[in-house]
């Protein structure tokens, strides 16, 4: 990486040596507060992506050799040198995608424990043995890494999402060929810095940066890439589905959110409101968990909308370095009409504004709606801002229709003091991840982490990811 006056020249990390594009093309990086350059990123191409999937394929033969004493060093060597290097990543989180420090310091954080679990993994890369009806036969199954790992991260939390996938990929003896989001570069070649500094061998971990739509086809639809893990929108996904199911080329698809909490009359509200809030407006409410759709009893809709909606006022949009800060700028001019969109689309059609509504140079303020209807873009697309819908319901059957009725089925939440209630919700709510009395955003590295319908295929987390990044293979020996 290169510096040039203030704005930064960002390469791209192949083999272990740090390139510009092949073809010498750069693009822009914007800080989304005030749209001001924040870098320059290498434009990749075609060839970059066939130079960085030939570099993995050829570090993976030695590469899944490693010992698992090996690969945890150097993994918990990362987690080190992160710490070391604090600064410098929360900065980046900070000026390249505007997050405020309190959720840039979440990331952190976060991205240590992913990567520490990882190292964990490097141990348990088990198979079994299996009773055989052959007689002296003695008969296993092994675990074998794949291959090459394509990631393919977005812009929003592009820390914790690089810290977990590259690291669980690496702890169980792949290498890497990394696309981050052409919005986040910066803070994934920090990373790579640090790998490299960590002792990775050349090859293991390569970054292309450039605009995945158009060079993403050139990495999932590579014959040497052995799986794919993207994390982004749901149309993306489905495209990288196609590629991925024409090919055979296994992957994990965790994609976009309408993520419901219910309220039920018996929530305890002191308790449940400071949750609640935490569940959409974090980052500006693009968070893939975020609750964009809150149903609430109707003896308590009233109180419910009138406490919300006193939170949603005060909620910090100060400087991005105050950690009461919790509003985000859109990260892009496109993804800021959508969301202008979505909120004049239901003020249009005869919805209420309870709370904000309006844009304030590049970030939008916590916006509340009451009043939704079916016709309205904001009940069933996904908005990725800081607005939510809050309808009421006259039963906790009725919610549980309303909540499962979407194509999306990422988080869900329901606030209740009745457990059997809250289990039968668990159980039955069409969404890869509950969480009863918390809010909908929540994560952990060992955890399985996804969705299904639009929002994705597969999990994620240290024993999900070995899974998925790993064959078994069965042996036997004739004794
Ligand atoms: P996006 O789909 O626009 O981009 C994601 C990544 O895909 C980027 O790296 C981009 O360069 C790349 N890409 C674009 N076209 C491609 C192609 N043809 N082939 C391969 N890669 C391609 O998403 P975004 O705007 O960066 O992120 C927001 C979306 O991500 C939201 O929908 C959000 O819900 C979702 N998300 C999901 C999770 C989850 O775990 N389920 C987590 C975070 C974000």
């Amino acid at each position: 990486m290169t510096v040039q006056s203030d704005i930064k020249t960002l390469q791209h990390f192949i083999n272990g040596q740090w390139t510009d594009a092949s073809d010498g093309e750069t693009f822009e990086v914007l800080n989304p507060l005030d749209d001001s350059l924040y870098a320059y990123g290498a434009k990749g191409s075609r060839d970059d992506m066939q130079a960085a999937v030939a570099a993995a394929k050829a570090a993976f033969r030695e590469y899944k050799e490693t010992t698992p004493t090996q690969r945890e060093r150097w993994l918990l060597r990362v987690a080190e040198l992160m710490e070391e290097r604090q600064k410098e990543l929360i900065d980046c989180l900070i000026d390249e995608i505007g997050s405020p420090i309190q959720k840039a310091m979440f990331e952190f954080t976060k991205g240590l424990t992913m990567i520490r679990a990882a190292a964990g993994m490097c141990r348990n890369v088990r198979g079994e043995t299996i009773p055989s009806d052959a007689p002296g036969k003695f008969s296993m199954s092994i675990r074998e890494p794949l291959g090459v790992v394509a990631v393919i991260t977005p812009f929003n939390v592009p820390l914790i999402k690089t810290t977990r996938l590259v690291a669980n990929a690496l702890a169980v003896g792949n290498t890497v060929v990394h696309l981050p989001s052409e919005m986040a570069p910066h803070l994934t070649l920090i990373f790579a810095e640090i790998i490299a500094k960590a002792g990775f061998p050349d090859g293991t971990y390569n970054v292309v940066t450039g605009l995945g739509h158009e060079i993403g086809d050139d990495l999932t639809g590579h014959k040497d890439v052995d799986f794919v893990t993207f994390t982004g929108s749901s149309v993306v996904g489905q495209h990288i589905n196609e590629i991925c199911a024409r090919n055979k080329t296994p992957a994990t698809l965790e994609l976009g959110g309408k993520s419901p909490t219910l309220i039920m009359a018996d929530a305890d509200l002191e308790k449940t409101m400071p949750l609640v809030a935490r569940s959409i407006f974090m980052f500006g409410g693009q968070a893939c968990i975020g609750s964009s759709r809150f149903y609430v009893e109707r003896p308590i809709f009233d109180e419910f909308v009138k406490r919300f909606s006193m939170i949603a006022g005060k909620v910090g949009m100060g400087d991005l370095r105050d950690p009461n800060t919790v509003i985000a700028p859109i990260i892009s001019d496109r993804q800021r009409q959508r969301v202008k969109d979505h909120i004049a689309d239901a003020v249009a059609k005869g919805a209420t504004v309870a709370a904000g509504g309006a844009f304030v140079g590049n970030r939008c303020q916590p916006t509340l709606l009451t009043g939704v209807t079916e016709e309205m873009t904001v009940c069933r697309a996904e908005t990725f801002g800081p607005v939510t819908s809050i309808y009421p319901i006259d039963s906790y059957e009725e919610g549980l229709a309303k909540a499962n009725d979407t194509e999306y089925g990422l988080s869900s939440a329901i606030f209740t003091k009745d457990i059997d209630r809250a289990f039968h919700f668990a159980r039955n709510i069409g969404a890869g991840m509950c969480h009863i009395n918390g809010p909908t955003i929540h994560d952990e590295a060992h955890v399985p982490f996804g969705g299904n319908g639009e929002s994705g295929v597969g999990r994620e987390g240290t024993d999900a990811d070995m899974e998925a990044m790993t064959e078994l293979k069965w042996v036997t020996v004739q004794l």
